[in-house]
């Protein structure tokens, strides 16, 4: 099978040919028909986060078929179309965590295109227990966000309680989505994105931001809670003077540069300041169901599997103008 391969660190991926993956125990094997495209790649493809399995193939927002089936899979059946997550394997019933139903810090996770192969490539094998079905409401295309910017995305929203004002730091594939849900639900959603980035501010004002500017700038009124998409550390003192007595700033991202060092008096009056990691899959669960019923329509930039170092080096330099980038196998 053809797949994008990383064998370092900070070089281009490899188009290569890799068998085609058997199915283990618990394990099926998956014909990709799109993988999206996610910051979390960038940040394994430029050496931010330290320990990928290599050679890797990437991609943790997978769409595609059941082809077969290894022993023990009692659910799904083949020719299904079915999502695969970042959350790839969990131990269950070995860690603290995962006996108290907070298996998105299982100690002994795994986790697709960082631990295990993922979705660059025409195949791959996924546990069962972890991959999603997907209403049929969604192309192949505009479900594949839904399996990272969305579930991660969706985790990160459920932080922020019942905020009615809420900011959201960096306007890309995780806020287009969670923009359409908070809207659902009646909230008023600020978009702060990268100061002078019109077409990002004029996409955020088509999905129906009740105020845009950049993130160099105050908001015209306190807000309830904000959460930083973007992977920049001095959005967290900005968020947090951006926030009322009592609001929480969640940080989405599994990587940041470092934060800039702020008075206490920011924090001060109960403001939150909290991380969010991974999924469970009760959270996919959840956003799964929910994002029919909104409905989110997810807006996708497509590359074919040959130019994914293409599609990421646009997502690094800001060019994925509007939605999400996808790759497309075909
Ligand atoms: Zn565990
Ligand atoms: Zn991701």
């Amino acid at each position: 099978m053809r797949a994008m391969i990383l064998d370092a660190p900070h070089q281009p991926l490899r188009l290569g040919e890799l068998p085609i993956p058997k199915p283990n125990s618990q394990q099926i094997l998956i014909r990709v028909r799109a993988c999206g495209v996610c910051r979390t790649d960038l940040h394994i493809v430029d050496g931010e986060l330290t320990h990928p399995k290599l050679p890797l193939v990437l991609g943790h927002q997978i769409v595609g078929i059941v082809e077969a089936m290894g022993d023990g899979v009692d659910k799904f059946s083949i020719g299904q179309r079915i999502g695969v997550p970042w959350l790839g394997y969990t131990c269950g019933d070995r860690c603290p965590y995962c006996l108290s139903s907070r298996e998105n810090l299982c100690d002994y996770a795994e986790f697709t295109g960082y631990n295990l192969d993922g979705g660059y490539a025409e195949y791959t094998v996924a546990d069962y227990r972890f991959c999603f079905p997907l209403d049929p409401s969604f192309p192949d295309l505009q479900a594949a966000p839904l399996l990272c910017a969305g579930l991660i995305g969706y985790r990160a929203y459920k932080m922020t309680g019942d905020a009615q004002k809420l900011g959201f730091y960096g306007f890309g594939s995780a806020a287009h989505i969670l923009i359409q849900l908070a809207r659902h639900q009646q909230r008023q959603v600020f978009a702060f994105t990268r100061p002078g980035d019109v077409p990002g501010q004029e996409f955020a004002r088509q999905l129906g931001a009740y105020w845009v500017d950049g993130s160099d700038v105050l908001p015209p009124e306190p807000l309830d809670a904000a959460i930083i998409f973007a992977s920049v550390g001095q959005l967290v003192p900005a968020a947090l003077r951006a926030v009322t007595k009592g609001g929480v700033v969640v940080c989405a991202g599994i990587h940041m540069s470092d934060i800039p060092s702020f008075p206490y008096e920011i924090l001060w009056q109960e403001r939150v300041l909290r991380s969010v990691a991974n999924l469970t899959r009760q959270d996919g669960e959840e956003f799964l169901t929910l994002a029919p019923k909104v409905p989110i329509r997810t807006q996708v930039n497509t590359f074919p599997l040959a130019q994914a170092n293409q599609a990421l080096d646009a997502l690094r330099s800001g060019k994925i103008s509007g939605g999400s980038a996808v790759l497309v196998i075909d």
